[in-house]
This record gives C-alpha cells, sequence and structure tokens, in this order.
C-alpha cells in the first residue's frame, strides 16, 4: 500500500522531465523535508519491525538522508556505500559495478569490510528504484560480507521500469512508499 504523505507531497511538488525523470529535489533529496523524512525513516520501521534489522545500507549521496531516519527509527548503524573515485581498490573494501540510472556511467561502489559483518540483517534504503541498478550492487555488497538482505525499503519506486519486478521475483522483499504507475509532463504522476 502507498504512503499516502509521500504519494501527496510527490503529486504537490514533484515535476516531472521527459518520459522517465521524476525530481523531487524540493523536498527529497537537494533541499529536504527533514519532518517528512523523519515520517519515512518511522514507515519502513513498521514494515519491517519484525525481521531483526541490524543495519541499513544505502548508496551516496542521494540514499543518505533517508537511510539516516531510517536508522534512527530502528536504533541501529547507518552505513552507506561510497563511488570509488579511484582506479584502485583495496583489499579491505567490498566492491560491485552500478550503472548509473541518471547519467549512464558504469561506477564502483565500495564498502569497508569493518562494516559489513556476517551476522548483519541488513535493510538496504534508497530513495528511488528504476532499473534495479543501483539496488544490485548494494544486494551484491552485503552478500560478499555474508550477511542477510531482509528487504529494500524505497521511497520512491518508478513502477513502470523494471527493477522493483525482477528484484522481487528474485526473493528480495522490497516495499516502496511510493509506486508510480505512469507519469507525464502535463497529467503529472499516478500512483498504484
Ligand atoms: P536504478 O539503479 O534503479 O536504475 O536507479 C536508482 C538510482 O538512480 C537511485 O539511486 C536514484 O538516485 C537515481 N534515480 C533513478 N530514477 C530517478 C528519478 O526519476 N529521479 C531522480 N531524482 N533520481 C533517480
Amino acid at each position: 500500500m502507498g504512503f499516502s504523505l509521500l504519494e501527496e507531497r510527490i503529486r504537490r511538488d514533484g515535476t516531472v522531465r521527459g518520459t522517465d525523470i521524476l525530481k523531487v529535489d524540493k523536498f527529497l533529496n537537494h533541499q529536504i523535508d527533514v519532518t517528512l523524512l523523519e515520517e519515512i525513516g518511522l514507515e519502513f520501521h513498521r514494515r519491517f519491525r519484525d525481521v531483526g534489522v541490524t543495519k541499513i545500507l544505502t548508496i551516496e549521496a542521494s540514499g543518505i538522508a533517508i537511510a539516516c531516519f531510517a536508522a534512527k527509527a530502528f536504533g541501529v548503524p547507518m552505513v552507506f556505500a561510497k563511488k570509488n573515485k579511484t582506479k584502485n581498490i583495496a583489499g579491505d573494501m567490498y566492491t560491485a559495478k552500478v550503472e548509473s540510472f541518471t547519467h549512464g556511467k558504469v561506477y564502483d561502489i565500495i564498502v569497508s569490510k569493518d562494516f559489513l559483518l556476517p551476522e548483519d540483517k541488513v535493510l538496504i534504503v534508497d530513495d528511488f528504484l528504476a532499473n534495479g541498478a543501483a539496488l544490485d550492487g548494494l544486494i551484491a555488497l552485503v552478500r560478499q560480507a555474508g550477511a542477510e538482505v531482509v528487504g529494500a525499503g524505497i521511497a520512491i519506486e518508478k513502477a513502470f521500469q523494471p527493477g522493483g519486478d525482477r528484484i522481487r521475483a528474485a526473493g528480495v522483499r522490497v516495499e516502496s512508499l511510493a509506486r508510480v504507475a505512469a507519469m507525464d509532463e502535463q497529467a503529472g504522476v499516478t500512483f498504484y
């Protein structure tokens, strides 16, 4: 079920660019409405409170703010995967490749082996789910650590793109607070 607080905010303050980019930088990933993000963190907690989450994992930069509020709601640490900028990847890092949805480039994401442990039960959090490349990369990091992915909490899933269905079919519990069914520059956004 959709989270109406976020859906209403997207209708009011989100803007559609072209056929597949939703801009939410008035409240989610540039200017940030911390009261809304706090509510999003609490909603993830309501949905995943019974699965023993020990860590929240996200990807820099725009996942960090949401993941902080989720971590606060669960009372666990938040770890963010960094986009690697150097050629040499040290052996003390887990690494995965991600193709950026917004830029089309492939980059490495890294997390220190100190911060993902085999006993961890990880809830992955991100702002958007589109083709699922970011989520695939984060899942790969958790599995390299021998830890468990207990689910993924996504603020906005563009459900007309294939990532969500594909990753659910692969057995990961994905909960999206706003599932966009269709969007258009003139008509705006509709939700499932
Ligand atoms: P995916 O890897 O699932 O294709 O895309 C997810 C990532 O791309 C997210 O981390 C998000 O930062 C970015 N992204 C994908 N679609 C959108 C969009 O419509 N708007 C914005 N602002 N970011 C997006």
